[in-house]
């Protein structure tokens, strides 16, 4: 077993940390933060000109059809710098050349897929409703009907990540009427300018420049050869495009705790109480030496679940852990980093609590912890605990 990346890997590494350094600094990050609902254009074309958006493009179609792996590499930076922008970056790297790669046809990869790997088409991914994200197939209402040439959407999303400022939404709806819900779903890509789209801000607390807002579709028309895939069999493609979701938001995880940790580690170090650097203070070591042996499980686990996956073997168990103990692992290092920080853990003016804040959305996306943990024990055999 070799737990050492290639002289390759270490380039990508070096990069992506180089950029982030220079282009993701803390006081950019902080503005981003308290100005704006998406990472502004001038950072989508550095980011582009980094080649991140090519980076999960197969290369025939523009892009390095990078590993999951080197993917993983390449977003860990990222997600230190900012986790808002590693789930902006995310909804177009990861899902547009996902559900297009796997699912589309050869127009459909020949028109989108250069698009995305040149930075000039963003994607979202419209699934959870008002009704429920966790029972989603019970939940799920908006419906696409069939008139002639197009399909007419109607209903409503709820959650979705980047859809304000995306060009095409990646949207499941009921296609079919009678069908048990499983056999029902398919998978659309509807362009953003349709007519009868609505979207609807959604203040939160967590990633405040990266929204996910509320869809409405009134009588939405789209080409009838926008489907991506099999009419009816939109559940399962789908599952089996979203399961590595799960490793991206795990390395989100990640990324946070290595933030947190640095920043809290660098300030015990040069805060004085009681005549010397609070960093001598024991509990304190012990609130940082958690947060390490988390960080260390959660890289482990998302960097094994990125290897399974690359190798073709089953990768569920391990990418689902791997999100369940970096989101843990990620609220543990804003809560406590904060309490290293004393009374500037919560000031705008540092950064931690901006990790605190944003830790929160991991719990419970893509997947909620106490679903995760169903699906583990499922996973081994067990029956089903939710059915
Ligand atoms: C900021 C943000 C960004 C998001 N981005 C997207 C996106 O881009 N696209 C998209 O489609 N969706 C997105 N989502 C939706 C996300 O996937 C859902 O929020 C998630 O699936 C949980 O659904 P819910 O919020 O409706 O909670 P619910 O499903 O209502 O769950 C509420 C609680 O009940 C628990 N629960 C439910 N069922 C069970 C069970 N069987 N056993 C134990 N506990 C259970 C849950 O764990 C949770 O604690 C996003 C959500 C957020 C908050």
């Amino acid at each position: 077993m070799d737990f050492d990346i290639s002289k390759e890997q270490k380039m990508i590494q070096k990069e992506m940390s180089n950029f982030c350094k220079k282009e993701l600094n803390k006081d950019y990050v902080r503005w981003m933060d308290e100005n704006v609902d998406f990472p502004p254009d001038e950072l989508w074309k550095k980011l582009t000109d980094v080649g991140i958006f090519r980076a999960a493009v197969p290369e025939e179609y523009g892009g390095d059809g990078l590993s999951c792996f080197d993917q993983m590499i390449a977003y860990e930076e990222i997600c230190k710098a900012s986790m808002s922008v590693a789930l902006a970056v995310g909804t177009t790297f990861s899902f547009g050349p996902r559900f297009i790669t796997d699912l589309g046809t050869k127009e459909q990869k020949e028109k989108y897929l250069p698009l995305i790997g040149d930075g000039k088409l963003k994607t979202c991914m419209a699934l959870t409703e008002p009704a429920g994200g966790t029972d989603i197939l019970g939940a799920i209402s908006t419906s696409a009907e069939e008139k002639q040439d197009r399909w007419v959407i109607n209903g409503e999303k709820v959650f979705i990540t980047a859809a304000h400022v995306s060009d095409y939404m990646i949207t499941i709806c009921k296609t079919e009427k009678d069908a048990k819900p499983s056999k029902s779903l398919s998978v659309l890509l509807v362009p953003s300018n349709s007519k009868g789209i609505t979207i609807t801000r959604i203040p939160k607390i967590s990633c405040h420049h990266c929204d996910s807002v509320g869809i409405t579709f009134s009588n939405v028309e789209i080409p009838h050869e926008n489907i991506l895939g099999t009419k009816g069999n939109g559940w399962y493609e789908m599952l089996d495009v979203l399961n590595p979701e799960r490793i991206g938001c795990a390395m989100m995880g990640v990324g946070l705790i290595a933030a947190a940790y640095d920043d809290a580690f660098e300030y015990a170090k040069t805060r004085h109480a009681f005549g010397g650097p609070i960093s001598r203070f024991q509990i304190l070591q012990h609130y940082l030496a958690d947060m390490y042996i988390n960080l260390e499980n959660s890289r482990n686990l998302t960097y094994k679940a990125a290897w399974l996956f690359d190798q073709g073997k089953p990768y569920h168990l391990e990418s689902t852990m791997a999100k369940l103990v970096s989101s843990n692992g990620a609220l543990h290092a804003g809560r406590f980093g904060a309490e290293i920080l004393g009374g500037y853990g919560i000031c705008s003016e540092y950064a931690m609590q901006r990790y605190l804040r944003d830790a929160y959305q991991l719990q419970f996306s893509p997947i909620s912890n106490e679903m995760s943990k169903n699906m583990m024990m499922q996973f081994q055999g067990y029956p089903k605990s939710w059915a």
